[in-house]
């Protein structure tokens, strides 16, 4: 499993170069876009790294599975699923036009829209919603060392000007019941959890694994919750990217702006991917890359 996952790393490096760095806040813009890790955790205990594994980056989208995680465990899932869809956008992440058009019920719970009210039902349930969300990370991933990136929570604050948009939108069309400014903090401060590869492999293995945590084997999702997240990450994970992702990979997989992926088998691994430049969707170039080829070399997928 090392020397594949070395020589993934360095075959999926050569398409460095030709995708884009996220430039939508200062903070993202100035990440080197060399850096590629990855890391595999096994069900069994095995894990396995490679690159810039351990350094941290931006989660940004990836943060929206654990806000799901935590909103269902806040009001439940008939509540929740009142709220937000479960299918594909087949749009942009942060577009507006169909929640004009769909009355105000987001497609999912991964596009921006769907994200924010997730935020929003931990936000109106909690008076320190991140903290609470840090808690679950921490829980999840076996290290109390997750943190927030002040600096880009900043700076998603400053540009946020479209986010602010669909909560107003949201508040408007009642599906926001917390305050739109507490919302849009707590929003921010999520998409700016600073996490490695390693960390967020150790913190998606409940999903391949039945729902038991990495480490010690607690219990921290039902089989059935796994299945159903795992269901939503294969139809939504990727943003309007989900269908070429399912069949270049074929595996459940949630994309973050910052050039993370994580991806699920099963049963078997949850894998982290991170390098920072993206195609036009928003989805990592290289990580993609490393993710398609690990699929086919190993033959492993959900198909
Ligand atoms: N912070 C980003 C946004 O809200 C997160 C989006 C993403 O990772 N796709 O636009």
């Amino acid at each position: 499993m090392q020397s594949l996952i070395d020589e993934i790393a360095e075959r999926a490096r050569e398409v460095i170069g030709r995708g884009k760095v996220a430039d939508y806040i200062p903070a993202l813009a100035q990440i080197p876009s060399r850096k590629f890790g990855m890391a595999i955790c096994g069900v069994e205990g095995g894990e396995y790294v490679t690159g810039d594994a351990d350094e941290t980056f931006s989660i940004q989208s990836i943060s929206k599975v654990f806000t799901l995680i935590l909103a269902l465990q806040t009001i439940g899932s008939t509540a929740l699923w009142k709220r937000v869809g479960r299918e594909p956008s087949g749009n942009a992440f942060n577009s507006l036009v169909q929640l004009e058009s769909e009355q105000g019920l987001p497609r999912n719970p991964f596009i921006n829209a769907g994200a924010i009210v997730v935020t929003d039902a931990i936000t109106a349930h909690s008076v320190s919603p991140i903290l609470q969300l840090l808690g679950l990370v921490r829980r999840f991933s076996g290290t109390e060392q997750i943190y927030i990136d002040e600096v880009v929570a900043r700076s998603e604050a400053e540009h946020g000007h479209r986010n602010a948009a669909i909560a107003h939108l949201l508040k408007s069309q009642g599906n926001l019941k917390a305050r739109v400014e507490d919302v849009l903090a707590a929003y921010y401060r999520q998409c700016a959890i600073a996490m490695t590869c390693r960390d967020l492999a150790r913190a998606f293995l409940p999903l391949a694994n039945g729902g038991k945590q990495y480490e010690t084997g607690e219990k921290l999702l039902t089989p059935l919750r796994a299945k159903r997240i795992n269901s939503l990450l294969l139809t939504c994970g990727l943003y309007d990217g989900v269908g070429n992702f399912a069949f270049r990979v074929g595996l459940p997989a949630k994309s973050g702006v910052g050039g993370g992926i994580v991806a699920i088998i099963p049963g078997k691994y949850a894998i982290c991917v991170w390098s920072p430049e993206l195609d036009e969707l928003g989805n990592s170039l290289a990580g993609t890359r490393a993710l398609e080829l690990f699929a086919r070399k190993t033959r492993l997928s959900v198909f």
